[in-house]
Parts: structure tokens; sequence; C-alpha cells
């Protein structure tokens, strides 16, 4: 699988993952024109897509989901609930767009690809993040989680390459901008975004079973990519793995170079 993650942050989330016969996308929190340009700059065509998997409600991951879903007539693939909040709430049309249902653990089959989707801890109605398996390959798609729990990583370890949210350098938040309850919120392990440091600790769990990382979801505010990076390769993170695995840190405005699982 090549996987290009199109845009991550705060103002729009988009995963491009092209397959030997098809190709997915994970979120499509650009507008519909914009997710479709970036498509074709990472290489890709639409016509292989064969559907958005949609990690939860967010407006910066389904901003573009209707229009996309109806333009290039493919399924949107989320769990129940965040289905019901995009289907009654967030939708922009009242046209018809087909939907499908997954559950946690429960996985999907779609073309050659398996699709598992797992719990991950956010404030939404029933976020997930999703296991991506082509052939005997698997690529896991973890963002917007407060914490990674025992669960999370036992199913993250079955995977050959991560996209990994690495949200915000714990130190820039305390002292940034933001005001208190939003600092409060994105720190609750519950209900937040993964700081640098528990998405360290995740890959040095991993490390023995990673090919390769891309870090995703940085905050503009409240980290620095060349901080990210540097904590998920240091001596918290992958340490003496770094220098075998490649990390890659996704952006909000470009397209991340290509991780091939
Ligand atoms: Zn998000
Ligand atoms: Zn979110």
């Amino acid at each position: 699988m090549n996987v290009r993650v199109l845009a991550s942050g705060s103002k729009g989330n988009c995963i491009y993952i092209e397959g030997d016969h098809g190709a997915l996308l994970v979120d499509a929190g650009l507008s519909a024109r914009e997710i479709l340009k970036r498509v074709e700059t990472a290489g890709g065509t639409a016509d292989r897509i064969e559907a958005v998997l949609v990690t939860h409600e967010h407006t910066d991951h389904i901003r573009g989901v209707d229009v996309l879903a109806r333009r290039l007539g493919i399924p949107v693939i989320a769990t129940r609930g965040t289905l019901s909040e995009y289907l009654d709430h967030r939708r922009v049309s009242r046209k018809p767009v087909e939907s499908m249902a997954c559950r946690y653990s429960e996985p999907l089959f779609l073309g050659d690809f398996v699709i598992e989707p797992f719990p991950t801890s956010h404030d939404a109605v029933e976020p997930c993040g999703f296991c991506i398996r082509e052939y005997d390959l698997e690529v896991g798609c973890c963002t917007d989680t407060g914490q990674i729990s025992p669960a999370m990583l036992e199913r993250l370890k079955r995977c050959d390459a991560l996209v990994l949210e690495s949200n915000h350098c714990p130190d820039m938040l305390e002292k940034g901008p933001y005001p208190a309850y939003l600092k409060r919120r994105i720190r609750d392990a519950k209900r937040g975004h993964l700081s640098n440091i528990a998405c360290a600790a995740c890959l040095k769990s991993l490390a023995d079973d990673l090919h390769a990382v891309t870090l995703a979801h940085l905050s503009e505010v409240n980290n620095r990519p060349e901080i990210a990076l540097a904590t998920a390769t240091g001596d918290g993170g992958l340490g003496l793995f770094a220098g075998s695995i490649p990390v890659r840190v996704a952006l909000q405005h470009v397209v991340t170079e290509s991780m091939q699982v």
C-alpha cells in the first residue's frame, strides 16, 4: 500500500491509501474539490477510490464527505454513532448518500482491503481509528484520541506501519494562548488529543513491529514538526530503532511524501 496524508491538523484531515486494485480515503475534512486536487498531487486517481472511512463527526474530518461521496458514487463507512451524527445533523444536502455502518473490532471486507475499526478516546459520539490490511500488510490510522489504551496498543501491535497522532507539546500547550478550558479539553485522556510524549511512548512499545511511521494531527499553535519528530525518535520513543524506521511528519497544507506499507 502507498499511504499519502493529504492534509492533517485542526483545519482538515484526509489520508489517501492506495492498494493494488483500489484506494480508500480516511476522513475527508477539506472541501471535495481540494481533496480531489490533492489526490492528483499525490499521484492518485479519484476513480480508484472505493470508499471514504470516517473516524468521527468533527468538521475537520467530514467537511468534504457529502459532496465527495456523491460525486464519486462511493459509500461512507463509519460507526453507527458517527453515521447518525453525520447523516442527521452535519450533512450539507438532502440528496441521498450511500452509507455503511461498521462496528469496533469487526472486520469489513471491501475489494482487497480488510478494514477494522477500533475505539479511540475523544469527545465524539462513537469515534474510531482504522486498521487497514491489504494481503498480509496492515497500516493503522489513529488520530484524535486522548490516550492509547492497553487494548488499542494490543491492536496496533499487529500493524506494519502507523499514521499516529502527535498533537501537542505539553509545554507549549501549557504556556500557549489557549483558554484554560480548551487546554483541559485537549489534555483530557478520555476526550482529548494525543501529546508528543504519549505518541512517543506508544511508538516505543511498538518499535519492534513497525516499518514506517507518519506523525499526524499536529497542532499549528501548540506544536512544531521538529519537536514532534525529536520526541518520537528520542529515548522516550523509537530510540535505537529510529535509524531503521522512517518517520515522516504530516502537515496541514502540504501532501506528505509517500509511506510504503
Ligand atoms: Zn481532528
Ligand atoms: Zn476530533
